[in-house]
C-alpha cells in the first residue's frame, strides 16, 4: 500500500486516506493560447514508467494539497512537497538522481 507523509500537517497516511489527484505541475494555457496547446493542457498526460511527479490531497485529514514524487514501477516514494511549489525541492530532486542515474528534471511550468 502506498504512504505518504502529508506536507502540510505532517502525518503519514495511506493511500485510502488520499485522493490521487494526477499529474502535478501542468503548464496551464487560458485565454489566447492556440488551439493545440489548450487541448494539450486539457487532455495529454504523462504516463511514465519510472519517476512521477503526481498531485494528492489529504482528503480525510487536512483536506489541503500536496505533491508527491514517486516511482510508479516500484512505488518508492522520494518525497513530498506543498501545492504552491512550482517545482520540486533540490532535496528531492537530489534523491532521485542518486537513485536514478542519468535522471533529469523536464522543463517546469511557471
Ligand atoms: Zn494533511
Amino acid at each position: 500500500m502506498l504512504t505518504l507523509k502529508c506536507p502540510c500537517c505532517g502525518v503519514m497516511t495511506d493511500e485510502t486516506e488520499l485522493h490521487a489527484e494526477g499529474e502535478a505541475h501542468l503548464k496551464r494555457f487560458g485565454p489566447g493560447s492556440s488551439d493545440e496547446d489548450f487541448t494539450g493542457y486539457l487532455f495529454q498526460r504523462e504516463n511514465p514508467k519510472g519517476i512521477h511527479f503526481e498531485r494528492w490531497r489529504h482528503a480525510y485529514g487536512c483536506g489541503k494539497y500536496f505533491h508527491a514524487a514517486r516511482c510508479t514501477v516500484t512505488l518508492e516514494v522520494f518525497g513530498t512537497y506543498p501545492a504552491q511549489t512550482l517545482e520540486p525541492p533540490q532535496e528531492i530532486k537530489d534523491a532521485i538522481s542518486a537513485k536514478r542515474p542519468g535522471w533529469s528534471w523536464r522543463e517546469m511550468s511557471n
